[in-house]
């Protein structure tokens, strides 16, 4: 090894600058972050050749005195903190006087700035840590600065730049966080000599988002809802793409934490969580996230580039994306399936039936399974009013008891709760299909229904009748089964389901409620003695949760209607208004979607109307 030499402090300014400054969008982030320090309202950003030939920023912010045009490209000079505790609490985006240091080393400068009361602006050009030239100008209030030739002394950092496009969307992508999270900025950005964007300040969100993008993708976004669980030291709000949109990547997602913009992958799994069955797989949602953290919580100092931030609770603040997120997705279609135009009357005759309120043991598969039907269109069949020109479906007459749908809410069709959307029939005796205004919405039958009576099973928790068995079933297990299996022997008869034990290794069912008619209760019990070795080591209660889901989703899957079986246009219509009613309407059971929707626009896209 050779002797250790100290580095000439140019030479060390060139190196560090490499921390902060990696590419052109770096300089921009820093320097719109000065003219935000500097309060400026309207900001004017002039790129070329995607940077690497000029960034210049125009501001009408404080602007600098004439000493401060000077000590601003020392490094750690800031006017922004001056001691290390004022670290928690700095509201300003700069603190810690590196930027103007590191991109004076590999860059050439040139300042403009004037401050309210100077009777004149001073123009300082700054190149190789020395002022090349400097005098006064007649200029307006606020600072211009213009960063020629990013790189052009450090030949290896410009040859690991990408190509222009690349660079270019990095610098677009921020100008709009940028825009996003000040709204009362007046921001112009113009590439090449042209006018890219011209966002004056915007109202809301929203508004900002059309002038970024357009009036339809805005469109597409829904706000997201106040949390039901609120906490005092953390709040998120924003906007977020509707079932509707995506993207192939994750470029429209952007988080800001006190107001910065910051990236965080573990915030952006918390969106997609959220997301869950609601969009394909390898399809991303576009988000605006503001979340706003108690300073004391949250480390805005851990990243060179201050683009990371580091939560001292990160499972609280993502938790409550994901919650939040679910919410405004659901609140979301549920109000869309409210807001549209009663079905009308008459189309339906039968849809004033009032069906049985009670249920009787029935095996439902008997009697709503009307296979292959053909059409047989009624001879003098009103003609449909509504825009469907689909031909309606068949209307088998409704017998006692046939259909399970109305379990829940056996009640004649009412205007003030009936879905409003227009449902045109059944696809492949499997889909319900709704005309819901810009969409046309599929539902899955079994997996709505599946999710309408669990939703039910679960509410009315130890409230289950069985009735009693013509021919009550032995089941054999082995003794450790069986002694596990009886330990639960209450639970089970307050689900319909009376078990006695009549030897060491056999039980004997004598009740069972009315979901599992049609099961085999020697596999029911199976599957339920296998899944409670599998959980027997959790937490009692923990354990006694997750057993009553188990034996709920059990019960609903089998009672449910099939994929396969006809419905009536009624039962079509109280299924969707049944599923309305549930909480969790967008996933069945098993984590499968219960709803599909494809919007106008994209119908209209495929047959090349747009
Ligand atoms: P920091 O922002 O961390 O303080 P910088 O190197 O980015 O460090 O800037 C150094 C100082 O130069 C700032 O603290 C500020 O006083 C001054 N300055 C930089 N840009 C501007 C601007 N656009 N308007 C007014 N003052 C500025
Ligand atoms: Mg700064």
């Amino acid at each position: 090894m050779n002797k250790i030499k100290v580095l000439a402090p140019d030479q060390a300014q060139k190196i560090a600058a490499g921390e902060v400054i990696e590419r052109p969008a770096h300089v921009v982030k820093e320097l719109i972050e000065n003219a935000l320090d500097a309060q400026a309202t309207q900001i004017s950003l002039y790129i070329e050749k995607a940077g690497k030939q000029l960034i210049r920023i125009v501001d009408n912010g404080c602007g600098m005195s004439a000493d401060d045009a000077h000590l601003c490209f020392l490094p750690h000079a800031t006017s922004k903190l001056t001691s290390i505790q004022e670290l928690e609490t700095v509201s300003s985006f700069g603190f810690r006087g590196e930027a103007l240091a590191s991109i004076s080393a590999i860059s050439k400068v040139t300042l403009i700035t004037r401050q309210v009361d100077a009777p004149s602006g001073l123009l300082i050009q700054y190149t190789e840590g020395e002022v090349q030239e400097e005098k006064e100008v007649a200029c307006n209030v606020g600072t211009d600065l213009a960063i020629a030739d990013l790189f052009y002394n450090i030949p290896v950092r410009r040859k690991f730049l990408k190509h222009d496009d690349t660079e270019w969307n990095q610098i677009q992508t921020l100008v709009y966080a940028v825009c996003i999270s000040n709204l009362s900025l007046a921001f112009k950005l113009f590439h090449d000599g042209k006018l890219i964007l011209n966002a004056p300040p915007a109202a809301s969100i929203k508004d900002r988002l059309c002038q970024i993008w357009d009036f339809n993708f805005a469109q597409h976004m829904i706000p997201l809802p106040a949390p039901t669980q609120t906490l005092d030291w953390l709040s998120v709000t924003g906007f977020i793409s509707n079932h509707h949109f995506w993207r192939y990547g994750k470029n429209n997602i952007f988080f800001f934490v006190n107001n910065r913009w910051i990236k965080n992958s573990e915030l952006s799994k918390a969106l997609l969580k959220g997301y869950y069955n609601v969009l394909p797989p390898g399809k991303y949602p576009a988000a605006f996230i503001t979340i706003t953290v108690d300073k004391t919580l949250v480390d805005i100092n851990c990243h060179p580039k201050k683009e990371e931030v580091r939560f001292i609770k990160p499972a609280s603040v993502e938790t409550q994306i994901t919650t939040i997120v679910k919410q405004a997705l659901e609140q979301n279609l549920s109000q869309k399936l409210s807001q549209h135009t009663p079905l009308p009357q008459h189309q339906e005759p039968q849809a004033t039936v009032t069906l049985p309120q009670t249920i009787t043991p029935i095996p439902t598969q008997q009697v709503t399974r009307v296979h292959h039907q053909p059409y047989n269109p009624p001879i003098s069949e009103p003609e449909p009013t509504s825009f469907s020109w689909l031909p309606p479906l068949p209307i088998t007459p409704l017998k006692q008891s046939t259909c399970t749908i109305e379990q829940q809410q056996a009640t004649p069709v009412d205007n003030q709760t009936a879905l409003r959307g227009s449902i045109i029939g059944q696809l492949f005796n499997t889909y319900i299909m709704i005309d819901n205004d810009n969409e046309l919405l599929m539902i899955d039958q079994h997996a709505a229904h599946e999710r309408i009576l669990y939703e039910k099973l679960i509410k009315n928790f130890e409230n289950k009748e069985g009735t009693q068995l013509l021919f009550p079933e032995i089941v054999s297990l082995s003794r450790e089964q069986l002694a596990a299996l009886v330990v639960e022997k209450t639970f089970f008869s307050h689900q319909g389901l009376e078990l006695e034990q009549i030897s060491s290794t056999e039980i004997i069912i004598k009740t069972a409620p009315p979901q599992l008619y049609n099961t085999s209760l020697k596999e029911f019990f199976a599957e339920v003695v296998a899944f409670i070795e599998e959980h027997e080591l959790l937490d009692r209660e923990l354990f006694r949760k997750k057993l009553n889901e188990h034996v709920h989703s059990h019960m609903a899957c089998k009672a449910a209607i099939k994929a396969g079986d006809v419905l009536t246009h009624e039962q079509m219509h109280n299924l969707v208004q049944n599923l309305q009613q549930t909480e969790k309407r967008f996933i069945c059971i098993h984590g499968r979607p219960t709803m599909w929707s494809v919007s106008k626009e994209e119908i209209e896209k495929h047959f090349r109307r747009r």
